[in-house]
C-alpha cells in the first residue's frame, strides 16, 4: 500500500450511501447475477426525443467552445421566465441564474458561497438540516465550514419540521436553512400554508438573531407530485424573498440524469451578490457546463410539459401499486409519499431477527446488506439520511411497474424468511 496520504478533506468525507449502493448492485448485474435494484432516483424513461435533437443540432452546428460560465443568456432567459411564471419568483432576470452541472454541483458551488471557514477562535456556522434528508446535504455543507443542526422529524408529523422546531433551531450562529419539498427520500410535501409559516419564522429570527439566514430550497422534485399537495416555492413569499436561493435541475422531470444540468437563482440585490460569487468559483472550477447542452435546457424547458405530465402520471400509478403491495407486508409502516419517487417503509420491526444465511440484523444497513446479499434485491438503507432513518430503507419506484411486482414479491420472500 503506497504511504502517500490524500487529504483529510476528501479521506474524511462521508461517501454518498446512494451512489454506492447503485454500484454495488449495477456491478453485480454487471456479474450476471439477477439483482432487482430499486437504489438510484433516476427515471427509467429516456430524455424526450426533442431534448436530444437540440443538442444533436447545437454539436453538429459547432457549438462545442466555451461559452458564459453561468449559462448563454439565452438558457439563462428561459429559466428565469420558467422562475417568474412557474414558481413565482417575481424579481428574478436572466442575471439571477446560475447555470450548473446538475442540482448536486448547484448546491455544492453555493454552500462554498454561503459558509466561511472558521478563523481563530470563531464558532463554525450552521446549517439548519431536517433530517431524514437527502444524503449529500450533510456532507457538501460540512465540506464548506458549516456545522449542521439537526431538527428531527418522522412518520408521526409526516415528516414535517414545525415552526416551533425551526425557530429553536436557528440561533445568531445559523447562515442557512435547508428545505427540499418534494423529499428525497421521505416523499414529503410542505403545503403553501406551511412553508408560510416556515417562511414568517425565519424572516422574524433573521431579524431577531440572524441577518445573514439564507433560505436554500432545493424543488428539484417540484414536477412529480402524486396528488393532494401543490408545489410551492417559499422564494415567493416577499418577507424571504431576498434570503431565498432555489435549485432545481432537470435530471428528474426531464429524464436528463447524464446530462448533468442543473441551475440556482436568487431575488433582487441578494440574489445578484450571490450569482456573481457562484461565478467566481464556478471560473475556477467548471467554467461553463457542457455547451451543447444549453439549447437542450431550452427545449425541455420550453416544448416538453406534455413529456413531464406523462411521466409523472406513471410515477402516480407506480407508487399506488407499490403502496398497495407494501401495505399486504406485515409489520411495515408505509408512510404515504405526496412527492417525488420514493416510498420509505419503517423495517424495524424486523430488527433483531436472524435471515437464513445467519446473520442477525440489527440496523437498517445490515437489512439491506442481507437483503442483496442473500435475496439480490437492492435498497438504500437509511442511516445516512439521519434521524429516523435508520428505522427505513428508501425504495425507488423511478421503474416499471413490472419491476416493482417482481422486486415485491421478493421482498415479501425476504422478509417472511426471517426469524
Ligand atoms: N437534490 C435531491 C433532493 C436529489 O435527490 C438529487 C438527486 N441526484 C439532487 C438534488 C441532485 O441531482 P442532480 O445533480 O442530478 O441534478
Ligand atoms: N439523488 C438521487 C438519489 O438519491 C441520485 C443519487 C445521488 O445523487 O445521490 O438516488
Amino acid at each position: 500500500m503506497s504511504p502517500i496520504s490524500v487529504a483529510r478533506r476528501a479521506s474524511t468525507l462521508q461517501p454518498s450511501v446512494t451512489i454506492a449502493m447503485a454500484n454495488r448492485a449495477k456491478a453485480m448485474i454487471r456479474e450476471g447475477i439477477d439483482v432487482l435494484a430499486f437504489t438510484l432516483g433516476e427515471p427509467d424513461f429516456d430524455t424526450p426525443q426533442r431534448v436530444k435533437d437540440a443538442a444533436i443540432k447545437a454539436l453538429l452546428a459547432g457549438q462545442t467552445k466555451y461559452m458564459p460560465t453561468l449559462g448563454d443568456p439565452d438558457t439563462r432567459k428561459v429559466i428565469a421566465d420558467k422562475l417568474v411564471r412557474e414558481n413565482g419568483l417575481a424579481a428574478t432576470t436572466p442575471d439571477h441564474v446560475a447555470v450548473t452541472a446538475g442540482g448536486k454541483h448547484a448546491l455544492y458551488v453555493l454552500f462554498h458561497c454561503l459558509f466561511d471557514q472558521p478563523r481563530g477562535g470563531e464558532a463554525l456556522q450552521e446549517f439548519v438540516l431536517q433530517s431524514p434528508s437527502w444524503v449529500s446535504y450533510g456532507p457538501i455543507a460540512e465540506l464548506a465550514g458549516a456545522k449542521v443542526v439537526d431538527v428531527p422529524t418522522g412518520p408521526g408529523n409526516d415528516f414535517k419540521m414545525t415552526p416551533e422546531q425551526l425557530r429553536q433551531a436557528i440561533t445568531p450562529r445559523s447562515r442557512a436553512v435547508m428545505l427540499n419539498s418534494p423529499s428525497n427520500p421521505c416523499g414529503t410535501m410542505y403545503t403553501e400554508a406551511e412553508l408560510r409559516a416556515l417562511a414568517g419564522v425565519i424572516a422574524e429570527r433573521a431579524k431577531a438573531v440572524a441577518p445573514d439566514l439564507v433560505i436554500v430550497s432545493d424543488e428539484i422534485y417540484e414536477k412529480i407530485t402524486l396528488g393532494g399537495v401543490k408545489h410551492f416555492s417559499i422564494g415567493s413569499v416577499p418577507e424571504v424573498a431576498e434570503r431565498t436561493i432555489t435549485v432545481n435541475g432537470l435530471s428528474k422531470a426531464f429524464a436528463m440524469t447524464g446530462w448533468r444540468a442543473g441551475y440556482a437563482s436568487g431575488q433582487g440585490e441578494f440574489g445578484l451578490r450571490f450569482m456573481k460569487a457562484m461565478s467566481t468559483l464556478q471560473g475556477q472550477m467548471t467554467t461553463n457546463i457542457t455547451s451543447f447542452v444549453y439549447p437542450a435546457i431550452r427545449v425541455a424547458l420550453t416544448e416538453c410539459a406534455d413529456d413531464v405530465e406523462t411521466m409523472r402520471q406513471a410515477f402516480v400509478r407506480r407508487g399506488e401499486v407499490i403502496r398497495e403491495r407494501l401495505g399486504q407486508i406485515p409489520g411495515l409502516r408505509v408512510p404515504r409519499p405526496t412527492g417525488a419517487f420514493y416510498a420509505f417503509p419503517d423495517v424495524s420491526a424486523y430488527f433483531g431477527k436472524r435471515t437464513k444465511g445467519g446473520r442477525t440484523l440489527t440496523s437498517s444497513l445490515d437489512f439491506c446488506e442481507a437483503m442483496l446479499d442473500e435475496d439480490r434485491l437492492a435498497m438504500i438503507p437509511g442511516e445516512d439520511f439521519g434521524g429516523c432513518g435508520r428505522n427505513h430503507v428508501r425504495i425507488s419506484f423511478a421503474c416499471s411497474e413490472a419491476h416493482i411486482h417482481k422486486g415485491m414479491d421478493r421482498f415479501g420472500q425476504f422478509l417472511s424468511s426471517l426469524k
